[in-house]
């Protein structure tokens, strides 16, 4: 409509393309130069009401698109910030010099839009009288996407601009505290990253890192909590995909005399470590270690570290061979495996073994001990089982060291702002629990990101005077009943599967919860399904789970065997990741009835979901949606099918469904006027720079004019009814 309006008002081309411009300029939150006008006018972002979601999201993407091609990769969309990947190094995107320059703006929305105006906005909202008074920015995106690199980046923003004058520690290294929370970075990357086929540096795990504030407002220190470490790795990798950086570094980056003390001669192979060519990120040992050094890991603790991680590759090299005879236990092929591992990990060789291959259950009346050898495939799965479970305690432990280094004292800081770097909406050929767990976590993201923006919006009618509710407006909230609801969803379902301990079918499974859900117009039509699975109508999309396995997944079961054997180790680390039981209760498997209730891992992701967004909920939150232009990680290339699906499943198309619910534009009274003046009916010749007395007269007089345009219009489809135009305290909508 605008568009059509600007049309008639030109009095001259250039005046035309110059009204245009500013009208792009304004959506688009930047500079639009105006060689690239002629592309850019073919978006029109002033009608994003009257169009379908698809046409809307392609005339985003268009806009998107030459602002690529411009290497302007910040782009503003209502109170989310699209970041697209650049693909290559933009130093002078991220230079002190220019953190330092948004935070001194007096206005930095009036800059170009960066992930610095988040950040500035931010800050001043802590800084404000405003509640809540903590903040929280959620960046979400696929993997690859960038939002691990707009964390840091964020992290450095504050490091900068919210510096402590007077933070020198009296700790062991005299150093900055804002040093050391960004040396959790490279700490936290070597152990949770891993080389993928979407992501050479792909973050395993979800992370909320909360920045502590004094009341002068400075950093003093932080926290992290970390979500669902996808320890399988350790154990299984994807034959084009790798193990997490760290088990690379220590192999490529150790001494000659540390080769020798953990067992890693040059060349050796390790069936844990596949695609073992060189990339960048297993260069950084030194780097790593430096970074363990500075967050208080010294030396000797370090070298037990990698002594142990060498202990699990050793560990993985066990073969086992079936003894023929189901009263014999398999046989390991390689004692020289079983003997380094045991040595590295300061295990007994023997009950290593043992623990393998034998399966020790409790039963009866009188609690009989019964040992049962196990086969050939379940002593490979214990064999993976004792290496995640080493593997996530290590992981959790170093998380906790950590904290305990940064972690400011309650009583030193008052504010937070919180960086969520979370992973973004996942749809595979092949989904299981994780894909459904990571979805879960996105729905629930995306409900509170739309209870923030509905209010947000409504807010501003209020003030505005504008009489609208969005009563109209259908959330999220029937497919989250579907996933997590009560007494019957997806998630209560597949815990009763793990807690009835009965053995269950991947088709069984399907039937339950078709049966059980089938009135959920969230859960899709399963039909001609080669494979047992079920359909989630997800915001962003529609998923098929498979349910083969996800039972077994949700249970994850550790045999006690395993805890019991680990805590014999000798290990310094090992005894503190796991000490030995207060009292000596009994730990043999119990039998199917005497069973403690499973906390399965869809229970502990749940509670430890909803505790983030009781977080959430009590912050002020911002966002930023990564958008990767392509899955080759190439510069200045955007390929549109790919970033389509990804503005429809960071929700940025809801978002214009939601504005499309309300008033999608708004102009202040003067801009309208600045800009359409030529409409009016009375004052043809009358100058636009109205004073504020006339400002309304002259608002109202082309409000009159426009009804008439509208139906001069021809382009307006027939029967449509005009787009509604309201006129607020100070704005247009
Ligand atoms: P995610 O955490 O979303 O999986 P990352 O933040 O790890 O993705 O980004 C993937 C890769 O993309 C990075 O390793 C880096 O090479 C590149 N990248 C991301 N953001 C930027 C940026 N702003 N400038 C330059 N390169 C970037
Ligand atoms: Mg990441």
């Amino acid at each position: 409509m605008l568009q059509q309006v600007n049309g008639h008002s030109s009095g001259s081309d250039a005046q035309g393309r110059e009204s245009l411009r500013e009208d792009l300029q304004e959506f688009l939150g930047g500079e639009v130069p105006l060689h690239q006008l002629d592309d850019l006018t073919k978006v029109n972002p002033v009608t994003l009401e009257t169009e379908s979601a698809k046409g809307t999201s392609a005339s985003v993407l268009r806009c998107l698109q030459a602002r690529y091609t411009a290497d302007t990769f910040y782009t503003n969309a209502g109170c989310t910030l699209v970041a697209l990947n650049p693909f290559k190094p933009v130093p002078q995107l991220y230079s002190p010099e220019l953190m330092r320059e948004y935070h001194a703006a007096p206005q930095p929305q009036k800059l170009k839009p960066h992930i610095f105006t988040v950040g500035e906005q931010t800050y001043r909202n802590v800084r404000s009288l405003i509640e809540p008074v903590n903040q929280s920015i959620v960046v979400s995106g696929e993997s690859g996407a960038g939002k691990t690199w707009t964390s840091r980046c964020l992290m450095k923003f504050y490091a900068v601009v919210a510096a402590s004058p007077t933070s020198w520690e009296s700790h062991k290294i005299a150093e900055r505290i804002e040093q050391r929370i960004l040396n959790s970075n490279p700490v936290m990357e070597a152990f949770g990253n891993a080389c993928t086929l979407r992501n050479n540096n792909s973050s395993r795990f979800g992370k909320f890192i909360q920045l502590q504030l004094n009341r002068d407002h400075q950093m003093t220190g932080a926290a992290i909590q970390t979500y669902l470490l996808e320890k399988t790795r350790v154990a299984c990798q994807d034959s084009t995909e790798r193990n997490f950086h760290i088990f690379y570094q220590i192999c490529k980056g150790a001494s000659a005399d540390e080769r020798l003390q953990w067992h890693l001669p040059e060349g050796a192979a390790f069936s844990w470590l596949p695609n073992p060519e060189r990339t960048l990120e297993e260069d950084c040992f030194e780097v790593t270690r430096e970074a363990m050094l500075h967050l208080g890991i010294d030396a000797p603790t370090q070298n037990n570290i990698f002594q142990a991680l060498a202990g699990l590759l050793h560990l993985g090299n066990i073969r086992f061979a079936d003894s023929g005879d189901e009263a014999q236990p398999c046989r390991p092929m390689d004692d020289g495996a079983v003997r380094t591992s045991a040595l590295l990990l300061r295990l007994p060789e023997d009950p290593l073994l043992e623990t393998l291959r034998i399966r020790t259950i409790r039963a009866g009346r009188q609690q009989q001990v019964f040992r049962k050898p196990c086969s050939q495939a379940e002593c490979d799965t214990r064999r993976d089982c004792l290496a995640k479970l080493v593997y996530a305690r290590l992981f959790d432990w170093l998380v906790s060291v950590i904290n305990s280094s940064v972690c400011a004292d309650p009583a030193s800081w008052t504010t937070f702002i919180g960086l969520l770097d979370v992973y973004g909406f996942e749809s595979f050929p092949h989904n299981s629990l994780e894909q459904l767990c990571i979805n879960y976590a996105n729905e629930k993201l995306q409900q509170h990101f739309v209870a923030h923006y509905l209010r947000a919006q409504q807010e501003e009618y209020a003030v505005e005077g504008l009489e609208w509710s969005f009563v109209n407006y259908q959330d999220n909230q029937t497919c989250l009943d579907l996933i997590e609801g009560s007494p019957i969803s997806i998630c209560s379902l597949i815990n009763e599967e793990c807690r009835l301990n009965r053995p269950s079918s991947a088709a069984q499974l399907q039937t339950r919860i078709e049966s059980a859900l089938a009135g959920s117009p969230c859960l899709g039509h399963n039909k001609l399904s080669p494979e047992p699975s079920f359909i989630v109508l997800h915001y962003a999309g529609s998923v098929r789970y498979h349910t083969a396995g996800l039972v077994e997944k949700n249970k994850d079961p550790i045999p006690p065997e395993l805890t019991r054997l680990l805590q014999q180790s000798q290990d310094p680390l090992l005894k503190v990741l796991f000490p030995a039981d207060p009292e000596e209760k009994s730990q043999e498997e119990p039998s199917g009835q005497s069973r403690a209730p499973v906390l399965t891992v869809v229970s502990k992701f749940k509670a430890s979901l909803e505790q983030l967004l009781q977080v959430l909920q009590a912050t002020t939150p911002h966002y930023i949606r990564c958008i990767k232009p392509n899955s080759q990680g190439r510069a200045q290339a955007l390929h549109r099918e790919e970033v389509l699906n990804q503005l429809e499943a960071c929700g940025l198309v809801e978002t214009i469904h939601i504005s499309a619910a309300g008033f999608p534009i708004r102009v202040s009274h003067r801009t309208f006027v600045e800009r359409y003046a030529s409409l009016r009916r009375l004052h043809p010749q009358g100058s636009p720079h109205a004073e504020q007395a006339t400002l309304r007269a002259l608002l109202q007089d082309i409000l009159h004019t426009l009804p008439a345009l509208e139906a001069a219009t021809p382009a307006a489809p027939a029967g449509a009814t005009p787009a509604p135009v309201h006129c607020g305290r100070t704005k247009v909508f």
